[in-house]
């Protein structure tokens, strides 16, 4: 772990980094799967994440792997196991300069948008980021005879496909800041950790609104109450406008949730012991 970042400010970024797989747990947007990376501050060509383990027991700097963008293999080749959809981060990466932190999660609340064919739609302001169009990558069609099936981003080849899906051209900005997985969860991406946490908590929470509103919609129009409009979801001027908001807000939630995972007994957080 010695290449880890070692400046005072590089440690409160793995501090960071170490709280922010507590914070996604606590928000059940990570359960003992499900995983968050940070390129690397100093070298741009590497990112950070957690070994394999669950992201609530991660709590120390030397639970934390360095891998190389360009394939995924761990700049130390003698470092513990990793997870194996470590490719879903490196190829965002390598796709896209100004993105700094990867959010891969299986929520429950979100599952049944990537199987249903409902498309998620941003229902309120705090998720404006979700756009008027949330993407859903299908890994099916990419398999060869002799792939194990077993829908895992776990080779280049998925991953580049999946980050393809964030843009269709070749800004260096993603058109999506969310893209659903067909059958699988979804990643989320942010400019800083803070953003990428928030987006991913809020797509998780706006899946569950959408969810109960097509609930409450469906079960008024069986017991024959009055519906008086369709259901509406944020429109192009309203996600613009909401983009901004959230993108100056999400400072608050994020102090708010620091201090959640440090009042709940499950979560250590040893920095760099
Ligand atoms: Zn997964």
């Amino acid at each position: 772990m010695s290449s880890l970042p070692s400046s005072k400010s590089n440690a409160e970024d793995l501090d960071a980094l170490i709280t922010a797989n507590h914070i996604l747990h606590y928000h059940k947007v990570l359960d003992a799967y499900g995983h968050i990376s940070l390129r690397h501050p100093e070298k741009s060509d590497v990112f950070i994440m957690s070994g394999d383990r669950a992201p609530a027991l991660v709590s120390s700097h030397p639970d934390l792997i360095e891998y190389n963008i360009s394939d995924s293999s761990p700049v130390d080749p003698n470092s513990k196991k990793g997870y194996q959809e470590r490719f879903i981060h490196s190829e965002i990466y390598k796709r896209f300069p100004e993105i700094n932190s990867v959010i891969h999660s299986h929520s429950e609340a979100v599952l049944p948008y990537t199987m249903s064919g409902v498309a998620m739609k941003p229902t309120f302001h705090i998720a404006g980021f979700l756009g008027t169009h949330v993407p859903v990558y299908d890994i099916v069609p990419l398999y060869s005879e002799d792939d194990q099936q077993d829908m895992l981003v776990n080779s280049v080849k998925f991953g580049s496909s999946l980050a393809s899906s964030f843009s269709a051209s070749k800004s260096s900005a993603p058109e999506h800041n969310v893209v659903l997985m067909a059958n699988h969860g979804f990643t989320t991406v942010g400019t800083s950790i803070k953003q990428a946490v928030y987006r991913a908590v809020y797509t998780h929470v706006n899946a569950s609104v959408q969810t109960n509103a097509i609930t409450l919609r469906n079960a008024a129009i069986r017991a024959g109450v009055s519906v008086t409009r369709e259901m509406q979801y944020l429109n192009a001027e309203q996600v613009k406008g909401s983009l901004k908001m959230n993108a100056a807000s999400q400072d608050r939630p994020w102090g708010l949730w620091v201090e959640e995972v440090k009042a709940c007994g499950l979560y250590k957080h040893e920095g760099r012991s």
